[in-house]
């Protein structure tokens, strides 16, 4: 029997092996190019009907943890659009192609989170392409490291606020009124919203206000039946780290300092996201799921 998400595991060894490698790739970096490969559980992920029927919206679903999602919630039964920048075409395709294979209608709609008016199309075009919009997932983020504060430009400090927080929100208010009672948001934020690093300084910020803004309109949320809540993961293997996410020397040592003493896999991420979408977490509202090795949050 080939392992799947309920195999069994020692989650100190699992994935231990994979030892990253440094190397750099320009913003906003492929899969394709990742190596080792990241595992998005293409062939561990095993569907229970948990999302049948469901129309899912997952910005940066091309790579990394959106993909997991993504694939996750195709064989759960959802219907998945897909958000990503146009040079990230060749890892959308692949994804695409394992959701279809998975019997999911999806569509792909490249763009930049930047720009308001490709994120209110985006709302638009999953609702009119889907039929619908139950699950929002605003995953996708950008994370440059920069080493000193008078150094990070106006650009870059603009740039991340429009992509991790302008986005969310321009994205969150076109979708609101198309969702019925029993819809869900998730966010994706970061352990760095609590244990912020010297480096990213710009970003962190970003995932604390993530952590804010979904605890608050989950309150807002709750009388219409819908809920908000939050992933936070922490060190996990995607094109994010070698493009410039990190310093490159400090890839080979990524996710140690982690309980767990490794980092995660996108594959790990995808169940959290899966639990907080489906109507089994219909009592968890204004939540933020850890997954991050073990790494203590308030
Ligand atoms: P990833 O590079 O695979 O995904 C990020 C995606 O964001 C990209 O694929 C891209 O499609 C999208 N994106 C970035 N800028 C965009 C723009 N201007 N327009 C449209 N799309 C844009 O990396 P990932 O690590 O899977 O990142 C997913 C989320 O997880 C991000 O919000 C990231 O901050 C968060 N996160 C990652 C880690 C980690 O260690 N990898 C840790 C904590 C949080
Ligand atoms: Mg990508």
């Amino acid at each position: 029997m080939t392992r799947d998400q309920y195999t069994f595991t020692d989650p100190a060894k699992l994935y231990a092996d994979i030892e990253p490698k440094k190397q750099e790739m320009p913003e906003p970096g492929l899969d394709a190019d990742l190596s080792p490969r990241a595992d998005l559980g293409e062939k561990s992920y095993r569907g229970t009907g948990r999302l049948a029927g469901r129309k899912a919206l997952i910005t940066g679903g091309d790579s990394g943890i959106g993909a997991a999602t993504a694939i996750a919630f195709a064989r759960e039964g959802a219907d998945v659009a897909l958000s990503y920048l146009p040079e990230e075409e060749e890892d959308a395709q692949r994804i695409a192609g394992i959701l279809r294979d998975a019997g999911a209608t999806v569509l792909t709609l490249p763009g930049d989170l930047k720009d308001a008016a490709y994120c209110r199309d985006l709302v638009a075009s999953t609702v009119e392409g889907l039929g619908g919009l139950d699950i929002l997932v605003n995953n996708g983020g950008k994370q440059i490291y920069n080493e000193d504060l008078t150094t990070l430009s106006d650009e870059q400090f603009d740039h991340t606020f429009k992509t991790n927080v302008y986005a969310m929100f321009w994205i969150t208010k076109a979708a609101v009124p198309h969702m019925r009672a029993g819809s869900t948001i998730i966010n994706t934020t970061s352990v760095q919203a609590y244990s912020p690093s010297g480096i990213l300084v710009d970003y962190a910020s970003t995932k604390a206000t993530i952590n804010a803004f979904s605890k608050a309109l989950a309150e807002q949320l709750a009388p219409k039946g819908i809920r908000v809540n939050a992933v936070a993961p922490g060190p996990i293997w995607t094109p994010l780290q070698p493009s410039d996410g990190q310093p490159p020397e400090k890839l080979e040592s990524f996710g140690e300092q982690t309980p767990l003493g490794r980092m995660g896999q996108p594959a790990e991420l995808a169940p959290a996201y899966v639990f907080l979408a489906s109507a089994e977490s219909s009592y968890v509202l204004g939540e933020t799921l850890n997954v991050n090795g073990g790494m203590p949050t308030p």
